[in-house]
Formats: structure tokens, sequence, C-alpha cells
């Protein structure tokens, strides 16, 4: 990896990997997995976003990514409701991480990359192609199947989908 994208200070690179994360699903995770491959440190950064009416709150979402991801020592769990560029500075980051399912995602996300590199030049965002296994999934196709008591046992983690049974229980 070429030393333009280390982290100037400790010579680390360092990642963040930003998102909505409600609630985390095996297509993040496999993100997760494959970028802290490629880092020094990977952080998962759940976006705290006030228009947004989540599931699960920031702190639950952040227990979850978490739990999951506890196996991993070089990736660690922060929340930001900041400009992502400052968060990432702050961080002392200057890569973000982005995954992409498909055409849709391109265009949205190449309009925040280039968004972001106008902020700060120095920040370069590299996109990760999906696992083809997970290409449809997204935590609404989730988060809509839970409601209707449908088995998303292949879709998350056990403790997203334990986590899902309980926000959907009948009263
Ligand atoms: P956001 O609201 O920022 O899009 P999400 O939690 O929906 O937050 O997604 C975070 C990132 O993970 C985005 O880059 C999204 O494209 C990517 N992502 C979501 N689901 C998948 C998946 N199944 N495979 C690969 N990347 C995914």
């Amino acid at each position: 990896m070429s030393a333009s994208i280390s982290t100037a200070g400790t010579g680390k690179r360092v990642a963040v990997y930003p998102g909505s994360f409600d609630p985390v699903t095996c297509g993040h995770l496999d993100i997760i997995r494959r970028a802290a491959k490629q880092f020094d440190h990977l952080i998962v950064a759940v976006l705290n976003n006030t228009s947004k009416k989540p599931l699960f709150s920031v702190d639950e979402r952040k227990q979850l990514l978490a739990e999951v991801t506890q196996d991993l020592p070089n990736v660690s769990i922060d929340s930001f409701r900041d400009l992502l560029v400052n968060f990432i500075r702050a961080k002392e980051a200057h890569v973000i991480v982005r995954g992409i399912r498909s055409v849709t995602d391109f265009e949205y996300e190449l309009q925040m990359a280039s968004t972001n590199h106008q902020l700060d030049e120095d920040i370069e965002t590299i996109f990760m192609m999906t696992n083809p296994k997970y290409s449809y999934l997204s935590s609404s196709i989730v988060k809509e199947i839970a409601m209707f008591h449908g088995n998303v046992q292949d879709l998350v983690p056990p403790e997203v989908q334990q986590a899902l049974i309980a926000k959907y229980k009948p009263e």
C-alpha cells in the first residue's frame, strides 16, 4: 500500500468504514473482515443521523458490531454525528471504506466519494465489491423480513438475529 495513505504520525494505515449498520448484516461483516486484512486498524463508525428513524439505537448498533467483530483484534467500533471528513481527521485516518452492491450503489457512492475528496483531498475512498452471496442484502430487507417473523438466519450473525427477534417480539 502506498505511503501516501499512511497515518502521518504513527505510520499505521488506519481506515474508517462508515455506515448506518441498522443492524449489521452478513454483507457488512464480509466487508469488515476483508477490509481488516488490508489495514493496520479498521474503525467501523456508526452514523448518528438524527434525520433517520432507526430501529436500533446507536449504542445498540455499536454493541452488536462489537459482538460480531470480537475475533478481529484490529477492528474497533465508534460513532460520529459530525461531517465524516472531520471524524476521519480526528482519528488520524486517511481512507474511507465503502461496499458496492449494484450500479445504484455506485452512483450514490461516487457522489459521496467526490464530495469527501472535495472537502479533503488527502482522504481516499476505497470500494470493495460485495460478496455475490450478499449482493441483494441490506439492513432494510433484513428488518422487513424480521418484522413479519421471517427467518433471517442466513442474512445476519446469530447475535443480530436474537436482537431482531427481541425487537419484533409480539406484545
Ligand atoms: P449507509 O446508510 O451509509 O449506506 P449502510 O449500513 O446501509 O449505511 O451501508 C454501509 C456501507 O456498507 C455502504 O457502503 C453499503 O454500500 C455497504 N453495504 C451494505 N450492505 C452491503 C452488502 N450486502 N454487501 C456489500 N456492501 C454492503
